[in-house]
């Protein structure tokens, strides 16, 4: 099958193949959309099984990313690049100095950062061959954290300040007393709790492991509960900060809380999960939306002139544009997230 005519292709403006057999590397960087600006994506590696399997991959995530920066106000485009390998075993600084080499062939088409088997230390490498790696110096940090590169501390800001919007608008003014489900005690899902916790929610957590829930339980006081319980607990709101799809035929049918607010990538199952939500009057945060303040620390580290307030000030906004969504949705009788699809297609649909 031809670039063109696959099911994901939907008008990717640039996909560009490269193999460098003395580095190891055989990598793809797709860049959906440059109308707002150059294109933005995270690196992933992982041990696709063939080469069609990671075109696929690649360029239903670049697509992602162009919803995500128009939703999040930036002026940039949506890409992405993967790497074919496992990067336990395959990977190298001379395939990280191959991969700088191709990011630079696009000439700042597109930026890379991180994404699942790239750290920091990898762009750190990268960075050695071209000036579009973006994420080696992520500046916001949180209750006397040390920035480090992480943009999980963005990411987490972005989710409070939406799941807030999403209660104001569902339930209540402020969050004294309300009750937040965590699902995933991660980078992200912790942080979270921290907010909350400061905010006077109650909580109730879960991981597969148990460290980062007894911190929650020391910290925070938040009760723990078993993986499989987490969607049926009573509570007012559910924050999937874990993996993605737990919004499906299963879990939906016994979620009790009124409010879905998290950080996880590609929450629901399928589209339509989001009109039954809607239709058993649960309010959805749409995750690519409430997810980006990771992203928008990555363009404030990129734009130089930045300083904190002003990232601060912008991952705000996205309680904001949430808003926006949820009034639109109820003037529309139509799902959050396809709300929040059309407005990002109203974004970028034509060049800034
Ligand atoms: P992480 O790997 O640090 O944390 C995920 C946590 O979920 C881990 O502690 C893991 O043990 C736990 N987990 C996995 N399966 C589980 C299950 N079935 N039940 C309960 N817990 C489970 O990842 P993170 O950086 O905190 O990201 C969390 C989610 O947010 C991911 O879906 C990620 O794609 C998304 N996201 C993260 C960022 C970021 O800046 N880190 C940005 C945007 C989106």
């Amino acid at each position: 099958m031809s670039v063109f005519d696959h099911p994901e292709f939907d008008n990717h403006e640039h996909v560009a193949f490269y193999h460098d057999e003395k580095a190891g590397l055989s990598a793809i960087i797709a860049v959906h959309n440059t109308n707002l600006g150059p294109a933005l994506g995270g690196c992933r590696m992982w041990p696709y099984v063939n080469s069609s399997e990671a075109l696929n991959d690649v360029l239903r995530l670049s697509k992602g990313m162009t919803y995500k920066a128009a939703m999040a106000n930036l002026a940039l485009g949506g890409g992405k690049s993967v790497i074919i390998g496992d990067p336990r075993r395959d990977k190298t600084p001379e395939m990280m100095a191959a991969m700088g080499k191709f990011v630079d062939s696009l000439g700042g088409k597109y930026f890379t950062a991180e994404d699942s088997g790239i750290a920091v230390s990898d762009l750190q490498q990268m960075a050695e061959h071209s000036q579009y790696i973006a994420g080696v110096k992520a500046q916001y940090h949180y209750a006397g954290e040390t920035a480090d590169g992480n943009p999980a501390p963005s990411t987490a800001y972005g989710v409070f300040v939406g799941l807030r919007a999403a209660v104001e608008h569902a339930l209540r003014t402020d969050l004294k007393g309300v009750r937040v489900a965590i699902q995933g005690m991660g980078h992200v899902g912790y942080r979270l709790a921290k907010h909350l916790h400061h905010a006077g929610a109650e909580l109730v957590v879960t991981d597969i492991y148990r460290e980062g829930v007894e911190r929650a339980v020391a910290e925070f006081g938040a009760i723990a509960v078993d993986p499989a319980d987490i969607y049926a607990t009573d509570v007012d709101v559910i924050a999937p900060c874990a993996l993605g799809a737990t919004i499906n035929d299963e879990t939906l049918p016994t979620i009790r809380a009124k409010v879905v607010a998290g950080a996880a990538n590609n929450q629901l199952a399928r589209e339509e999960m989001g009109d039954l939500l809607r239709h058993h009057g649960i309010l959805y945060a749409p995750d690519y939306v409430i997810n980006a303040g990771g992203v928008i620390d990555i363009y404030h580290q990129r734009i130089g002139n930045s300083s904190n307030q002003a990232l601060r000030e912008h991952i705000e906004r996205i309680g904001e544009t949430l808003r926006e969504i949820f009034v639109r949705s109820e003037q529309a009788n139509m799902a959050t997230n396809r709300i929040a699809n059309q407005i990002a297609v109203e974004r970028f649909g034509s060049k800034a």
